[in-house]
């Protein structure tokens, strides 16, 4: 097992496209890293490029503490598992997961026998192993294509968006198990997603990347909660933050529908900058006649329409509409080049307790609590009021 690391990497294609930009990571002995970020944004490129299998254009690769730049992929001894999980199928599973092994020429029969049997036991595969993977289900394949890359007792395990192929159920399961698994086994692990539910739930840490460039490296719990930019807070979470236009003028935020006094400290950071994006998470939201409101740092009523409503059983989201002038709409979407027009709504999703009596068509009173607003500049994209963020227990 090693550490990974990564040292202001580049990838520019023939093309001179930058699909990676200045990228530096440190990913831990046994710590399980997720690359997460949309289509395109290049954690393929940088998970290939730690595989061997792309060549890294400027910047430092170092496993377990040596610079592997120039080493060809299998003396890297990394183990890759795919989307599409490669397996042979004319092969049995016990002869797929026996294959890295034969190939390398140096196990007996004997302790090939042993290896396999032991990673079929950790993946309870051991009632399959006489089946071709045509015999197998999506989550069984999977498992034959983790267990490969376990008999290799390899320095660390990459993964390429593993569960993209398999139903929402079984991706569900296989998270778990895949978590599990990795803690268990305390293999260094990289795995790519562009899920961020998966992202969220199974990293130990999750590094975010947009369009090549690394946004922020952190837990699950301080990229929910102190995201360093609207990208980040606009990525992580569903349903996402809400985005609002606001306005600010000495202590006082005019929001489209509240205004109200934020404490000097955050007034301080936002300074005089008069139109900025306030985002405030969908189960910020509370309904006003049901809150604690002693339970609340600071605590702002408004009343709304409340356009449509889905009860879920567990809560109850709250479509509200809300008015703006075109012209602010224009200014922010010039000024804001992260948002597209899908974000820059001109309503909020709120999150209510399922107990709620709330129902469409009603004028309702919502609460939400502006100790949890962010504000961010919009045309740096940058989380204003991230050092003041309460975070999540
Ligand atoms: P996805 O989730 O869609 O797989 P990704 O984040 O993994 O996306 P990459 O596959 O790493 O993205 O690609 C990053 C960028 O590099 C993309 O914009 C892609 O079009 C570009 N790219 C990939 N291969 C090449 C190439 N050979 N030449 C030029 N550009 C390329």
């Amino acid at each position: 097992m090693a550490s990974i690391t990564v040292k202001n990497v580049f990838k520019e294609y023939g093309d001179g496209f930058k699909a990676v930009n200045d990228v530096s990571l440190d990913i831990g002995d046994g710590e399980l890293m997720i690359l997460v970020g949309p289509s395109g944004c290049g954690k393929s490129t940088l998970l290939r490029m730690i595989a061997g299998l792309e060549d890294i254009t400027a910047g430092d690769l170092l496993i377990g503490g040596e610079r592997a730049n120039e080493k060809a992929p299998r003396d890297r001894n990394l183990a890759m598992v795919f989307k599409n999980y490669a397996l042979y199928p004319h092969l049995s599973v016990y002869e797929n997961i026996a294959f890295p092994l034969r190939l390398s020429g140096k196990f007996s029969d004997e302790e090939i026998r042993t290896k396999v049997d032991d990673a079929a036991d950790t993946l309870e595969l051991k009632d399959h192993l006489e089946r071709k993977p045509s015999q197998l289900s999506g989550g069984q394949r999977q498992r034959v294509a983790m267990g490969r890359a376990i008999v290799r007792e390899a320095e660390a395990f990459l993964f390429d968006e593993p569960l993209s192929n398999l139903d929402a159920k079984l991706r569900g399961q296989m998270r778990t198990e895949i978590s599990r698994l990795q803690r268990r086994l305390g293999i260094t692990t990289v795995y790519v997603t562009h899920d961020q539910t998966e992202a969220m739930t199974l990293g130990d840490r999750v590094a975010v990347l947009r369009k090549g460039v690394l946004q922020q490296v952190d837990t699950p719990r301080e990229l929910y909660t102190r995201p360093v930019n609207l990208f980040v807070a606009g990525f992580i979470g569903s349903p996402p933050m809400n985005f609002v236009p606001a306005t600010v003028e000495g202590r006082t935020i005019t929001l489209p529908f509240v205004s109200y006094e934020v404490p000097q400290e955050v007034a301080d950071k936002l300074g005089d900058k008069e139109l900025l994006i306030a985002g405030i998470r969908p189960e910020n939201f509370e309904d006003a006649a049901l809150v604690d409101q002693s339970k609340l740092t600071n605590p702002v009523t408004f009343s709304a329409h409340v356009d449509v409503t889905e009860w879920l059983g567990n809560e109850l989201f709250a479509y509200v509409p809300f008015e703006t002038t075109s012209e602010i709409h224009d200014r922010l979407r010039t000024l804001a080049r992260e948002l597209d027009s899908e974000s820059l709504r001109t309503q909020l999703v709120v999150a209510l307790d399922a107990g709620s009596r709330i129902s469409h068509g009603e004028d309702a009173k919502l609460t939400f609590d502006a100790a949890r607003m962010h504000f961010f500049d919009p045309a740096s994209g940058d989380n204003l009021t991230r050092d003041l963020a309460v975070v999540a227990h």
